[in-house]
């Protein structure tokens, strides 16, 4: 269907461009430029709107993975998930484990003006009443996505282990279990789906637990999917509707002319598109950096451990809450993941916060297997500065749309983002006020002159 599409960029500025591209090939209407998870879902709600779709990843090169950071994620949808990552004690909270090498959160020391003025924005952020404003959005956000999730699983003929089983959270401190209690009545308005389960309680949800743990709280509306299957179902699905995957493909930069980007260098050479959508999670900062935009997005490393599932491992997708160890069960794996370390694009494995991770779940579960031989999965998660995704046309480039930030949910987030791109790609109103997810909040284009 194609609906409500403006005139392409290129047919009215043609002329102009056609003397300067020369050599250069012309990809597509809209290019999206980065396969993970936003970048296909982009991909497939654009084809969805009419447009002819071209994708560059760098997956295949040396140091690209397939699909992006989600395969290797925990694979939850969460719509419980109402508060941004900058929140009141969030940093009060990192400033305490910085010297636990084992801690889920950390920040690497380095001298950094990006990363100081991300931390000063995240700092600002902090505040309740930025909480409070954020929470309508991210719960309308997080609806869509579930029921787009809900689309893909019967409308496109693949299958990804799409559960809605629910997410159990458990704790073993009871004043971090009052805590979380009061501030969940606190926006019950908002989020209501939730029980909080006594020590026998939890255990009738879910026996395979630790002596230790001493209650919890069942998210009913949270879902989860096998990512990685997600994903690869989710290329194929974009392959038959005939959008171009272009992977070991590495974009280097971006030409600019009179206010628009009418082409990017990549290693397979120059390619030509009316209209871009940024979507390289934690290197989108480095993709627009030669137009002198400075996007504050801090890299979030996390890992993942998939174990063989075994019956003394939890059932549903459990959260480990003082650790912040997210478990989930797949088919025939079992997957624990957690630490969030902002230590720059850097993915090399610190193995003490891999130790970290199980150790927790050897805490909070009954199971304790053979697992620190299992060689981890590395991921890094796009995190703004105040804990929202950043999506929307960029200032002074006005074919140029950014889709990144997503931070801990960025899987979970994806159709949704997806949908707003193509959306914002046709001109066409968003399907939700974008005014706290909008570009330009706090990008700021840079003197390089
Ligand atoms: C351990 C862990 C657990 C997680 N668990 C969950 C979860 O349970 N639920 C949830 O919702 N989210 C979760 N997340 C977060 C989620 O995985 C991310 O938010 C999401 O994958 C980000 O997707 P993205 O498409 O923005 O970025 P990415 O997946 O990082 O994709 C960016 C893509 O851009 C490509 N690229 C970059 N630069 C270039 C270039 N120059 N040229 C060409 N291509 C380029 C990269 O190759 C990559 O494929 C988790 C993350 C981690 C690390």
């Amino acid at each position: 269907m194609i609906s409500g599409r403006q005139p392409s960029i290129s047919q009215s500025r043609q002329s102009n461009t056609r003397a300067w591209t020369t050599g250069a090939r012309a990809a597509a209407d809209v290019c999206v430029l980065g396969g993970g998870v936003i970048g296909l879902c982009s991909a497939y709600f654009l084809a969805k709107e009419g447009f002819k779709v071209t994708l560059f990843d760098r997956s295949a090169s040396a140091d690209g993975k397939l699909h992006g950071t989600a395969p290797g994620s925990a694979g939850l949808i969460v719509p419980s998930h109402v508060v941004p990552m900058a929140a009141p004690k969030v940093m009060a909270q990192g400033i305490r484990w910085l010297l636990n090498p084992e801690s889920p959160f950390y920040i690497r020391p380095r001298l950094s003006w990006d990363l100081a003025k991300w931390l000063w924005k995240f700092r600002n952020n902090c505040t309740d009443q930025h909480v409070k404003d954020s929470g309508p959005i991210l719960r309308l956000l997080q609806m869509e996505s579930v029921s787009l999730f809900d689309q893909f699983a019967k409308n496109d003929g693949f299958s990804f282990e799409f559960e809605k089983r629910g997410l159990l959270n458990v704790f073993i401190k009871s004043f971090s279990l009052e805590a979380e209690c009061s501030a969940l009545e606190s926006r019950r308005n908002l989020y209501p789906s939730f029980k909080v389960l006594d020590r026998e309680q939890v255990r009738e949800v879910e026996p395979n637990l630790s002596q230790r743990v001493i209650g919890g709280i069942l998210h009913t509306e949270d879902a989860h999917v096998q990512p990685a299957k997600f994903l690869s179902g989710l290329a194929d699905q974009l392959q038959r509707m005939g959008v171009v995957i272009l992977s070991n493909t590495i974009v280097h930069g971006m030409e600019t002319e009179a206010g628009v980007v009418p082409a990017v260098a990549t290693n397979r050479g120059r390619y030509l598109a009316d209209q871009w959508v940024v979507a390289g999670g934690s290197w989108s900062s480095v993709l627009v950096r030669n137009l002198g935009i400075c996007l504050p997005v801090e890299a979030g490393k996390g890992y993942s451990i998939t174990v063989p599932r075994t019956h003394d491992l939890p059932s549903i997708p459990t959260y480990l809450a003082e650790a912040k160890v997210a478990t989930t069960p797949f088919q025939d794996s079992f997957r624990f993941a957690g630490t969030l370390e902002l230590a720059g694009l850097d993915e090399r494995i610190n193995q003490r916060r891999v130790t970290g991770i199980l150790r927790s779940a050897r805490e909070y579960l009954s199971a304790d297997g053979d697992w620190d031989c299992i060689a981890p999965s590395v991921g890094l998660r796009s995190c703004s500065p105040d804990g929202l995704p950043i999506i929307g046309r960029l200032p002074n480039f006005d074919n140029l749309i950014v889709a990144t930030g997503h931070g801990t949910v960025g899987l979970s987030l994806g159709p949704i983002t997806g949908k707003l791109v193509s959306q914002i790609a046709s001109r066409d109103d968003p399907a939700v006020d974008m005014g706290m997810l909008r570009a330009d909040r706090f990008f700021s284009i840079c003197n390089r002159s």
